[in-house]
């Protein structure tokens, strides 16, 4: 078991406070993402994970074991970083074999964990070649090769794919995603790519200025945004605030905007004030019947749909529609919400009311 369980850990560098309190669980074989802006503490969170730095206060666990005043190498796990320092004077063989040799490990035991990876990987026409003549994804392969030898209870992995370009890049991550659900070993990796938490993390930790301030599986943080920052930050184009000034009881279940009315979901508190409603832009439709009236000002083909951007009463909002949707420049047009899909924010704190 090689659960990984951070309890109320924070980090300060001097006097700086790079990781507030923060508390999650990675369970055991999930492939777990660290997301947010630059600077978050994602990679702090994940060295403090892995033993690379010690935690200022708070427990950390590894399969039920605290670790958290542990080193690196105490701890039965593997890196993988963005820049794979592979030695370039041994051959793909001797490069993976490394860690094992290193720890004494018998000749034939090596040749056959190396094989075995070497399978896994699909790198076995290349054993006995140089590293320094090798593609960018076979050195990305051997890398992981030299990772997944040990058999380590918990894979670490800092932005690995940061440096490749675009669709390469969307190569490695598949195969990424592929190898772990083959060996299914616990993987924590961070980046800073929404699409990339998205698409490749079984649960997705978000993060701004040392604060967790979300944790769950993608489409839970995609549908149920926790604040206003995981909305804004989750998604392409952006979730839209509609502004507003009002009141809501718990309970409520709808709110006034310009005077219309907007169903949304059943508010849990209660609140005066400052308020935003959150829509994405593929939950707004255009509607002749509306009252809720807008004026397009820009609007962007992109093939299959179209990016609509739209002038309110409540700022500027980007809609998703398909392409054959008749949208034109300067035209007036009335805006329909998917209420089962609305959210409303507390502008003071950031935080979700439903
Ligand atoms: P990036 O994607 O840019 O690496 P990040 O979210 O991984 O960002 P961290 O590297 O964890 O962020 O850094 C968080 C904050 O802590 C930053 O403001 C950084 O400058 C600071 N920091 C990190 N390491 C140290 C250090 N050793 N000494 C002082 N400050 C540090």
């Amino acid at each position: 078991m090689a659960q990984i369980r951070i309890q109320n850990v924070r980090k300060d560098f001097g006097a700086f406070n790079a990781v507030k309190s923060s508390t999650f669980t990675v369970e055991d074989g999930e492939f777990f993402m660290l997301l947010g802006p630059s600077g978050c503490g994602k990679t702090t969170t994940l060295r403090m994970m892995a033993g690379l730095e010690l935690p200022t206060s708070g427990e950390i666990y590894i399969g039920g074991e605290e670790v958290g005043m542990k080193r690196a190498s105490e701890r039965d796990i593997a890196f993988v970083f963005q820049m794979f320092a592979l030695y370039p004077h041994m051959n793909v063989r001797k490069n993976i074999s490394y860690p094992l040799v290193s720890q004494g490990m018998k000749r034939a035991e090596v040749i056959s964990r190396v094989a075995e990876v070497a399978k896994i990987l699909q790198i076995e026409s290349i054993l006995d070649k140089p590293v320094g003549g090798l593609s960018g994804g076979d050195r990305q392969r051997v890398a992981l090769g030299r990772a997944i030898v040990r058999n380590p209870k918990a894979f670490f992995m800092d932005e690995p794919l940061g440096a490749l370009d675009a669709e390469f890049r969307e190569h490695m991550a598949e195969e990424l995603r592929a190898l772990h659900d083959r060996m299914g070993a616990t993987t924590v990796y961070v980046t800073h790519d929404q699409l990339e938490a998205m698409q490749m993390g079984d649960k997705i930790v978000v993060m701004n200025h040392g604060v967790v301030e979300q944790f769950g599986k993608p489409q839970q943080i995609y549908d149920w945004p926790a604040t206003k920052f995981v909305a804004k930050f989750i998604g392409s184009p952006s979730m839209n605030f509609l502004e507003f000034e009002g009141a809501i009881a718990a309970g409520d279940n709808e709110v006034s905007l310009s005077g219309n009315v907007v169903k949304v979901p059943v508010s849990r508190e209660e609140r005066l004030g400052k308020l935003a409603l959150g829509v994405r832009p593929e939950h707004i439709r255009f509607s002749d019947g509306s009252a809720f009236r807008g004026r397009i000002i820009a609007v962007e083909y992109l093939g299959t749909t179209q990016i609509v951007t739209i002038e309110t009463a409540h700022g500027e909002i980007k809609a998703r529609t398909v392409s054959n949707q008749s949208a034109r420049v300067d035209e007036l047009i009335g805006l329909d919400f998917d209420s089962r899909t609305l959210t409303i924010f507390d502008s003071a704190t950031g935080n979700a009311l439903v």
